[in-house]
């Protein structure tokens, strides 16, 4: 078959504007994730997401998010006070326990390892203790809150920037999988952000500084055989059929990177996420902010962004971090 199909231009974006577009578009992916989630079939997915129609899992209305966006929303305002791990920790339990930074003042999920962290921090367990550390605990759910944090770090050496998202990772998950699955998504992102690459350039970059630094780190080097398909760089050209999609968190970050990789712009990155079933919310928050660091706004529909339950203060939110960012 002969594609007549161009890829289209590197678009020129300076830090702002990548950091604003990654936010959204993340926030945009969760919100079109949230009607196709689980038990929804394939088919009813694609119908949800098409017509926008919300009310899928949770019976939840149009322009609703799920917990990803709110623990990214309670992250953005931890980090615009100050990087502090606790002050974070607190604030994640302000959205579990109290409904702060939820759509309509309710809770409408919560992963396992996420609540069990949140409670004993809750009981005054420090952030760098509460993180639950057995392999079970190696869920999705700190890569679904990770980006906000891979953008305001962007600009520290490598080591200090992986360690940094580490912590962070740690308040809830503690387990070196999930630590190094967020370093990871987080390697990619900084290349996006700092440099202007093309998209598979800044892949191989990354996953080639990745691989070095957790070859370097005793504590990951037993990780590295679960990320080997990332890693090498063979998830790029892999079939969809190769492609996993669940909430283990080596699942949901092969298949964020390859809808990132074989589509080519945010909008139509995050409609294969959200497309994909299970875990759209998850898949489509990770994959929408690369997409949005590497391809901007542009295509993406201006009702989807219009949509959004407390889009004012969402605006809000993220100019007060943009300009927060910009000062690291
Ligand atoms: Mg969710």
């Amino acid at each position: 078959m002969v594609s007549n199909m161009v890829s289209p231009p590197i678009v020129r974006m300076d830090s702002a504007e990548k950091i604003r577009s990654a936010l959204y578009t993340g926030i945009v992916g969760d919100t079109l994730g949230v009607p196709a989630e689980e038990p929804f079939t394939h088919e009813a997915s694609l119908c949800a997401v098409k017509n926008l129609l919300g009310y899928g899992r949770y019976d939840q209305p149009l322009g609703t998010w799920s917990d990803d966006t709110s623990m990214v929303l309670c992250t953005m305002e931890s980090l615009i006070r100050g990087y502090d791990l606790n002050d974070m920790g607190k604030t994640f339990c302000r959205w579990l326990f109290e409904a702060y930074w939820t759509p309509f003042g309710q809770v409408v999920d919560c992963g396992v390892t996420t609540f069990l962290a949140l409670e004993e921090l809750r009981s005054g367990v420090a952030a760098t203790h509460s993180g639950q550390r057995s392999e079970d605990d190696n869920g999705n759910g700190c890569l679904m809150r990770i980006l906000p944090s891979t953008l305001f770090f962007r600009n520290q050496e490598l080591d200090a920037y992986l360690a940094t998202i580490h912590d962070i990772t740690a308040i809830t998950h503690a387990h070196p999988r999930s630590k190094a699955a967020c370093g990871i998504y987080a390697t990619l992102m900084k290349h996006l952000i700092t440099s202007h690459k093309p998209k598979k350039d800044a892949f191989f970059a990354a996953m080639h500084e990745a691989a070095d630094y957790y070859q370097r780190h005793e504590e990951f080097r037993p990780e590295l055989r679960h990320f080997e398909r990332i890693l090498s760089g063979a998830i790029a050209s892999m079939p969809r059929e190769e492609i996993s999609v669940s909430g283990y968190i080596v699942d949901t970050l092969e298949s964020s990177l390859w809808c990132f990789l074989n589509n080519d712009s945010a909008r139509n990155v995050v409609w294969a996420t959200a497309s994909m079933g299970l875990e759209t919310d998850t898949t489509s928050m990770a994959a929408g902010g690369l997409a949005g660091a590497y391809y901007g706004m542009s295509g993406v529909p201006s009702e989807w962004t219009d949509s959004l339950a407390r889009r004012e203060e969402i605006d809000q939110l993220i100019e007060k971090f943009v300009q927060a960012a910009l000062r690291q």
